[in-house]
């Protein structure tokens, strides 16, 4: 157990280096008492997770907040490993022999199902294999999207699934300036996709998404975003959740209002957004062919808000192309407990618990994994100090089983032969994608294979 007056500082392993990993790294790096060095690790040879592979790449001001991460990763006591993979290069015990303290903030790196008949023919996609896509995600690239359908039907009313509908429905024009990738400009730019059909299982008061990404969606230079008023007519148990309801869903109802009182114009693709609908099954023999949808009505859920009932009224919209947008779920890391109807590590404020409910000393969660997949990137500062607070204050009581041991995770990783990328093979990989964008007015040219990622990085 730690002695709180040791002068060698805390060692703490940062598992995941996207927001709510870099910002606990920040708080670590911040403390004084106990002074701490953070190494991240991180499975790709790239950090900043969705901030660098999810956040929509027409939205560079949300991307911005990796210059904070610069600054976290500047201080002294940091160091970054990229591509080595916890779980396969390093275990979880192999780390809580080397650290005084691990904190996991490896996000939710799978889709929610559905559980439909249908949902794995291929033409159905998770919304979140599209994103990484054109997002240039080194594991994604080789997915075989095919655009050249009419329609493509996206199922989820949260920001996810505008991102996906919006990103299909820009122009070349739009696209041109990003760091989306160039195969996904080309098929974007190039595809067939006339409508995109955007399903919401309740109505427009319950819908998940923010008022910027919706009105967004009513300012695309190629596409007409349309609304049925009757789908937006609101049952009592609605029109009494509106009455009570946050700023953000009074002007997303509103936002709604102005779209449905629109008159289309003739822009080349159509965005329409519907409401009170469910996928009941994704139809089609050998790949998709479309979606049986089912009309919902709305009642009262006891809590506040309400719940859709399915009526008897179905409809079938043809599509090649679905994309299910319902959220995403954490994986277990192999070696720690798991919370299988959350899909997050179980954990009180960021203490790793575990089966018989007990903290396990030294392990910590942050972001996604801790609190499931909710929020802005900001929700994980706030996030991720709760559970840097609690390891220091754990740290302090001498509740953390503090590494006697003078190996290092460099031997491991070099007596492995794991070709880490340290922060400096990161700055080379970024200085490489810039420079090629900087000809063409883009933010950057990604390097999207992981052979030319590494190969900048010993650059
Ligand atoms: P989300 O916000 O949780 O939305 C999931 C949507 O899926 C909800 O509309 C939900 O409807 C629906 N859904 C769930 N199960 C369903 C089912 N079986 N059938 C039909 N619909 C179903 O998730 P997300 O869009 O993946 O976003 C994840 C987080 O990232 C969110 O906090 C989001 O705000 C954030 N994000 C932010 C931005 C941004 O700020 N620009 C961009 C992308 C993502 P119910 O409400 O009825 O369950």
């Amino acid at each position: 157990m730690s002695d709180p007056g040791a002068a060698l500082p805390l060692r703490v392993a940062v598992v995941g280096s996207g927001p709510a990993a870099f910002y606990a790294a920040g708080h670590l790096l911040a403390s004084t008492d106990p002074v701490a060095e953070v190494d991240m690790i991180e499975r790709l040879p790239t950090p900043w997770g969705l901030v660098r592979l999810g956040v929509a790449p027409d939205h560079p001001n949300l991307k911005t907040v990796s210059r904070a991460f610069e600054r976290i990763a500047e201080r002294p006591g940091f160091r970054f490993f990229g591509n080595v993979e916890v779980g396969q290069d390093v275990s979880h015990a192999e780390l809580m022999d080397l650290y005084d303290a691990v904190v996991y903030a490896v996000g939710a790196q799978t889709d929610r199902r559905l559980g439909i008949p249908g949902e794995d023919l291929p033409g159905s996609w998770a919304a979140t294999e599209l994103v990484a896509w054109y997002n240039g995600h080194p594991d994604f690239q080789d997915l075989p999207f095919d655009l050249s359908g009419e329609r493509a039907v996206v199922i989820g009313n949260g920001n996810v699934a505008l991102d996906v509908a919006r990103m299909l429905a820009l122009t070349r024009e739009e696209l041109g300036p990003t760091d989306t990738t160039d195969a996904a400009i080309e098929a974007i730019a190039g595809s067939g996709i006339r409508e995109i059909v955007v399903l919401g299982r309740r109505g427009p008061v319950q819908a998940a998404w923010t008022p910027t990404e919706l009105q967004e969606m009513g300012e695309l230079a190629g596409a007409d975003v349309l609304v049925d008023p009757s789908e937006l007519e609101l049952d009592p148990a609605s029109d009494a959740e509106l009455d009570g309801a946050s700023n953000i869903v009074r002007r997303n109802v509103e936002i709604l209002r102005g779209f449905a009182a629109r008159k289309p114009t003739i822009k080349p693709r159509i965005v329409r957004l519907r409401f009170r609908v469910s996928p009941v099954a994704i139809l089609g023999n050998e790949r998709v062919e479309g979606v049986e949808i089912v009309k919902n009505r709305l009642e009262p859920d006891g809590k506040g808000s309400v719940r859709a009932v399915a009526t008897d009224e179905r409809e079938a919209i043809s599509s090649g192309l679905v994309f299910r947008s319902v959220g995403y779920r954490g994986v277990q890391l192999p070696g720690t407990p798991f919370d299988e109807a959350s899909g997050t590590l179980p954990n009180a404020d960021g203490r790793v618990l575990d089966e018989s409910g007990m903290p396990l000393p030294g392990v910590y969660a942050a972001g996604w994994i801790k609190r499931g997949p909710t929020g802005v990137i900001g929700t994980n500062k706030k996030d991720a100090t709760e559970t840097v607070d609690h390891l220091l204050e754990d740290a302090r009581a001498g509740r953390l089983p503090r590494v006697e041991s003078q190996a290092s995770i460099e031997d491991l990783l070099a007596e492995r032969e794991v070709e880490a990328v340290m922060y400096a093979g990161w700055t080379a990989i970024d200085a490489h994608e810039r420079a090629r964008g900087e000809g063409q007015g883009r933010p950057r040219v990604k390097l999207c294979t992981w052979g030319e990622l590494l190969a900048a990085a010993r650059d």
